[in-house]
């Protein structure tokens, strides 16, 4: 049960207008309340955050930008949006910012129209390897309007930097390709972004860098990941993975004629009328990301993700690359038993409560449906409170569940204790824990 009063009246009055939705939303609340969340894209939003999104900001058409409108009446959407706009900047160290992206993908879509006309070349890293589809895929817009080459991780076993960034590889193909673009950050690398090398290659080979932090925006934010910024051209991101916002998207860049480009790209190049409701959210999340509190939390992000990686190693699993310095690990479920395969893993931890995405490891063998790897990630659970021992116990669980290869009995046992423990730590706006 939820104990955000504002969520409860909102839902009491959702009973009343409609029973039907209503419904749905209270079962979606218990989902969250009594499972263990370890999707690395997701986190709990805060109930500042949660209840700025339903305010009377969505009433109104504010095309354009503030001072800059199609619409009349956009006075107080313009402070909104200029003060989340003050706030991206100075969370990042950035001179301009553009806050209307409805999506991370969408943040892309207007970066690469700023910076590549149709059909230009663009390197980012193989797909399946922990890129985004918006990086290249065949039939995302960013594989069907422009031209992807790709760059390897390192697949050597004996390499020191086994699936980790190959950046010789990197910058051959870029040498060779001349890319307009060369994109870094990923929705499933554990390990450091060096930024400064990739601009190195990047001006070499005479390309535009963009960092798509999407993943990471939270950490940066804090300072336990390195800045993008001064290295890359363009930074665009996700507001609501580790950063801890509504979800949306965002770009930022140092350059006065870029962001001039980029804004004309996202409006009108790509979108209508902004989201103003999430706007005034994202200015709420990033004024709790400016807070003292949020650079602890990313600090316990990455402690609760390595407590997860070593419980994990310590059960026999194997962690590609062999940890993790972000708030998400990939497991190699072959180490533990040579059959395991991740679409089965995640069916049977979902049974048991434990949420988590199949995944391709580097070189997988196996199609995406398949893989032979888990996605795992802390920001969800750090917000919830869970500590280095929660997360050992989830390792625990997670090894019974899969070692018995989705047996009822064990599977049943591990719900109750994972309800238990969810009981334990209430999600944001709920009361303080009632903790034995
Ligand atoms: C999640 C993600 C995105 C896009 O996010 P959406 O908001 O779902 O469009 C873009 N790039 C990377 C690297 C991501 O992980």
């Amino acid at each position: 049960m939820s104990h955000d009063p504002i969520a409860e009246s909102v839902l009491d009055l959702l009973r009343d207008a409609d029973p039907d939705v209503a419904t749905i939303i209270n079962a979606e609340q218990e989902r969250q309340a009594s499972t263990i969340e370890l999707i690395a894209s997701e986190n709990h939003v805060s109930p500042a955050v949660m209840h700025a999104m339903g305010t009377c900001l969505t009433n109104k058409y504010a095309e354009g930008y503030p001072g800059a409108r199609y619409y009349g009446g956009c006075e107080h959407h313009d402070r909104i949006e200029t003060l989340a706009r003050e706030r991206a900047k100075q969370l990042f160290g950035a001179r301009f910012a553009n806050v209307q992206p409805h999506s991370g993908a969408q943040a892309n879509m207007a970066a690469f129209m700023a910076a590549m006309k149709p059909g230009e070349t663009f390197a980012s890293l193989v797909l399946k390897d922990g890129g985004h589809l918006s990086h290249g895929m065949k039939i995302n817009f960013s594989g069907t309007f422009y031209t992807p080459v790709h760059y390897p991780l390192h697949y050597d076993e004996s390499h020191p930097d086994f699936e980790r960034i190959d950046y010789e590889a990197c910058r051959e193909v870029c040498v060779e390709h001349k890319p307009k673009v060369i994109l870094c950050g990923y929705s499933a690398y554990p390990r450091e972004i060096d930024f400064a090398r990739f601009r190195a290659i990047a001006d070499e080979a005479g390309a535009l860098l963009v960092a798509d932090i999407a993943h990471i925006a939270g950490l940066v934010a804090a300072g336990v990941h390195p800045s993008p910024f001064p290295h890359a051209h363009i930074v665009t991101t996700t507001t609501h993975k580790t950063l801890r916002g509504p979800r949306g998207g965002l770009v930022l860049t140092n350059d006065e004629e870029l962001a001039k480009k980029i804004d004309r790209s996202l409006f009108p190049g790509v979108q209508g009328g902004p989201l103003m409701h999430i706007i005034g959210a994202k200015a709420v999340a990033f004024g709790e990301a400016l807070k003292p509190d949020f650079k602890d939390y990313a600090k316990r992000v990455v402690a609760n993700a390595q407590a997860l990686a070593n419980g994990l190693i310590e059960k026999g699993y194997r962690i590609t690359s062999g940890g993790t310095d972000n708030h998400l690990m990939l497991v190699d479920l072959r180490a533990r038993d040579a059959e395991l395969t991740g679409a089965d893993a995640e069916k049977w931890l979902e049974a048991a409560g434990v949420i988590t995405n199949k995944n391709g490891i580097p070189d997988d063998p196996r199609p995406p449906r398949i893989t032979s790897g888990l996605r795992l990630g802390s920001p969800a659970v750090t917000t919830r409170g869970f500590g280095a021992d929660e997360m050992r116990r989830i390792a625990g669980w997670i090894d019974t569940v899969l070692g018995s290869k989705g047996e009822d009995g064990a599977t049943r046992q591990v719900r109750e204790e994972v309800r238990e423990l969810c009981a334990a730590f209430p999600l944001p706006g709920s009361a303080a824990p009632a903790r034995a």
